[in-house]
């Protein structure tokens, strides 16, 4: 497989430090509120990436982490008057509800930053001992010049970002040696949760989360580093100078980075109006149409949100599933139970299909061609099978396809809608639990029902359901 890695700028061809298997570490959100459509990004192409190197047979270790201390939890916090933990466990809790919604895996891993105090604690000192870092009125800092190899990632020279530095020291940090340093510790200010250090209280600076936890979780050297472009500088230029400064060995061989997601053409922002979680974004579309709209494109473009983009999306996924249907309606229905001659010659027109899919896939993680492959697929399983196909050869087809979509975590098969009545039913079951104050059970049913895209609206004249 080939992968665009940035710090080549090149499409390098993908060989994993260990035979068969595969670390990759991917920079998870930051969880002071629902994850907007924009994070669902690198979540669905890196969980791709983690089903194509699996399909291919490799073990992956797949660690990506939860943010769980930062000024915006934080601030959250001290809004509602509560710790800073209820706030990252709670959207924690919810970006897990969209990941299954959108069909990403669970991590091997999903390490939390403040499980890890006590190695990043570690890592600084280790830093301090080899002269990379310094201490400052309970601040401790990366000595960023001293790191020869600084700015690989990013291509920036680094005496050309010194001079657009030259102004900005940010205030708080005015006893910093370079403006170039960054903080690894900052001491605790009133009202933040902090933890004892050598260097007094306080909490780890963001960029050393990752090198810490990637270090614990896969080791020194990672094979695949991902995350959004906007992570490139200066979260991961920072990353490596302080993973291998202190690890004294190339901290990752390839660095994968996605393309940002536009809405109408626009950046995403509150402020433009067109900011939108997954969770808004589930109520009007079954989250499997936003992965498949994701996928559409190739994870390094920018791709652009619409309606109408949308809609394309869910109409072509419509089709696979139209096609898979009528396989199962002709399984069911076929009088031929085995393989006829003439099938068996066709067998080789399937095998060049998935050689063309991995070989998409295999281009820097091709996933619109990949995409396009299935459909050849589809339209090929339209014209050659039929009542009079066998089983066995509609159902090689048949699962050729599901294989296919499922690498791409899409689901091909329609799955057996619930019957209003089963709806109903559930309804009552959870209109009980919430008279018994079991709101645990209440919002399961309520959850499980939006997965399966039926909503629930809670008028003053009972609960009222629609389907997405
Ligand atoms: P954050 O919580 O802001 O650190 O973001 C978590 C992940 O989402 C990072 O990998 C970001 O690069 C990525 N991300 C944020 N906004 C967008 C966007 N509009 N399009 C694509 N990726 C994004
Ligand atoms: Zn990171």
């Amino acid at each position: 497989m080939k992968i665009f890695n940035t710090l080549t700028r090149h499409k390098d061809e993908f060989i994993p430090i260990n035979e068969g298997k595969v670390g990759i570490y991917v920079c998870g959100p930051t969880v002071y509120d629902y994850i907007h459509i924009g994070n669902a990004r690198p979540m669905i192409v890196f969980d791709t990436l983690r089903r194509y190197l699996e399909y291919r047979g490799y073990d992956v270790n797949y660690v990506s982490n939860f943010t769980d201390v930062d000024d915006k939890i934080i601030k959250k916090a001290n809004e509602e008057g509560v710790p800073a933990s209820v706030i990252s466990e709670r959207f924690i809790a919810e970006c897990k509800k969209d990941m299954e919604g959108l069909n990403v895996r669970e991590a091997t891993t999903h390490p939390k930053a403040t499980e890890e105090i006590d190695d990043m604690i570690k890592m600084i000192e280790t830093l301090i001992s080899k002269d990379y870092a310094y201490e400052v009125d309970g601040t401790v800092y990366f000595k960023t010049r001293k790191f020869k190899d600084y700015g690989k990632l990013s291509k920036k020279n680094i005496d050309d970002l010194r001079s657009g530095f030259r102004d900005l020291k940010v205030s708080g940090e005015e006893e910093k040696e370079d403006t170039l340093d960054f903080v690894l510790w900052k001491p605790k200010k009133e009202g933040e949760p902090f933890w004892e250090s050598p260097w007094g209280e306080g909490r780890p600076g963001w960029h050393l989360e990752c090198s810490v936890m990637s270090k614990k979780y896969i080791g020194d050297v990672i094979d695949i580093h991902a995350g959004g472009e906007d992570l490139i500088f200066p979260h991961h230029e920072n990353e490596i100078a302080q993973s291998e400064a202190a690890n004294d060995a190339e901290f990752a061989r390839y660095w994968m980075h996605n393309g940002f997601l536009k809405i109408n053409n626009e950046k995403m922002s509150k402020s433009l109006g067109n900011f939108f979680t997954v969770r808004e974004i589930g109520e009007k579309y079954d989250l499997q149409v936003i992965r498949f709209f994701m996928l559409s494109a190739h994870y390094r473009s920018p791709l652009n949100f619409s309606d109408d983009l949308v809609e394309s999306a869910k109409n072509a996924l419509e089709r696979i599933r139209t096609a898979t249907s009528r396989l199962e309606e002709i399984i069911e229905k076929t009088q031929n139970e085995n393989i006829t001659d003439e099938e068996k010659e066709r067998l080789s027109d399937i095998d060049t299909f998935i050689k063309k899919y991995d070989d998409a896939m295999d281009d820097d993680l091709n996933t619109a061609d990949a995409i396009s492959v299935i459909f050849e697929l589809v339209k090929y399983s339209n014209t050659n099978v039929n009542e009079t196909s066998s089983k066995e050869f509609a159902t090689k087809i048949l699962d050729t396809i599901v294989t296919l979509c499922d690498v791409l975590g899409i689901k091909a098969k329609v799955e057996a809608e619930l019957l209003d009545e089963e709806i109903e039913k559930l309804i009552e079951e959870r209109q009980a639990a919430r008279k018994n104050k079991d709101f645990a059970r209440a919002d399961e049913i309520r959850n499980s029902l939006l997965e399966q895209g039926i909503i629930l609206e809670d008028t003053r004249e009972g609960v009222r359901w629609k389907r997405a």
